[in-house]
């Protein structure tokens, strides 16, 4: 449309200057030559403002999105390193969301070394629970410590580093299991992966596939089955070498064979990691040194079998002992 423009304009410039100015065409061709430059520079200067005009709007919501995120900005204050020896203790801590209250008075000890399960029904307060736990919210009210730091002290970031985190549906990519482990970071190896595949239970079944840690899943890890899949998000998580593993409902969407294999798997992980496992199922209380029952945002019950039979776990202010383990200590973590 802008050539057509151009040209139109051209030619009734020409006919004009030939017919009623009467200017010698030597000037007429040189003065159109000027003119179609200029017109062509004013072209381009539309060209980018209409550029202008297009990206404007995703501008201003791209300042609007940094300027919300920076005042969410979580505020780190932080600076002492905890150090997971003992148990993390909860003290009457209160947390609602906006006027909704989700705990109320909670206290409860998650003692190093040892399988904690929380149980309730959905909306009891469990993942609230977890979440005060990994600093991603704070108390109202009552205190949250690792061993003797408080949290409100503590480097978050540093902190949640010694957490590994198992949601309830694990996304596999479609990639090999090696990757999935690993997740592209560059410092660990097929021997990390191998290690955490042991611990996690899993290398029996890797090992067997046909192109053992190379093996791809699936789209979504499809050619596996859930417990295989949650096994793999298990070797995910401790890969890292976390202290904190933390299952959030990560047996939930299993059958009671996967689960029951999922549970072997943190059976074994027991004195090498702190476990708190997430469940409204009772499968995971048997195999817990300890359970809370969660219900409407208060622990209603507490059984505790850390004292009997569990050498090294029978109290909270202990330090862990040496693990006790079917596995050596090189091929554990
Ligand atoms: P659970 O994990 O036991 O199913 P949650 O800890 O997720 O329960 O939630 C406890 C209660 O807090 C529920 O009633 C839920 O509706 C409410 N809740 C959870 N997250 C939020 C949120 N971000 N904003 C408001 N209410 C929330
Ligand atoms: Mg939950």
């Amino acid at each position: 449309f802008q050539e057509l423009l151009v040209t139109v304009i051209l030619a009734v410039g020409l006919y004009i200057m030939m017919t009623y100015w009467q200017m010698p065409l030597a000037s007429i061709l040189v003065l159109a030559m000027l003119v179609s430059k200029l017109l062509k520079q004013l072209g381009k200067v539309q060209e980018r403002y209409q550029e202008m005009v297009i990206a404007e709007s995703a501008y201003w919501s791209i300042k609007d999105t940094i300027a919300a995120m920076n005042l969410e900005r979580e505020p780190l204050t932080g600076s002492r390193s905890a150090e997971l020896k003992r148990a993390i203790y909860l003290k009457n801590v209160d947390f609602a969301y906006d006027d909704h209250k989700a705990l109320q008075n909670v206290s409860l000890t998650f003692p190093a070394g040892q399988i904690t399960a929380i149980v309730g029904p959905s909306g009891s307060g469990k993942t609230t629970i977890v979440d005060l736990v990994t600093g991603l919210l704070r108390p109202q009210r009552g205190e949250i410590r690792v061993d003797n730091e408080s949290l409100e002290q503590v480097n978050l970031k540093s902190w949640r580093r010694k957490i590994g985190y198992i949601p309830q549906d694990t996304i596999l990519l479609h990639d090999s299991v090696l990757n999935n482990i690993t997740l592209g970071d560059p410092e660990l190896g097929a021997k990390d992966a191998e290690d955490a595949l042991r611990s996690a239970g899993a290398w029996e079944f890797v090992s067997r596939m046909p192109a053992g840690l190379q093996s791809v899943v699936g789209e979504r890890g499809g050619k596996l089955s859930g417990g295989q899949r949650q096994r793999i998000a298990i070797a995910r998580a401790i890969v890292q070498k976390p202290e904190l593993l933390i299952l959030d409902e990560a047996t939930s969407a299993l059958d009671p064979q996967s689960e029951a294999a999922v549970c072997e798997t943190l059976q074994n992980l027991r004195g090498r990691l702190t476990i708190v496992a997430i469940s409204h199922q009772e499968a995971l209380v048997k195999i817990a040194d300890k359970a809370y029952h969660v219900q409407d945002g208060k622990i209603v019950t507490t059984e505790d079998r850390s004292g009997d039979g569990f050498p090294n776990r029978n109290s909270d202010a202990e330090p862990v002992g040496k693990p006790r383990l079917a596995i050596s200590p090189e091929k554990a973590l």
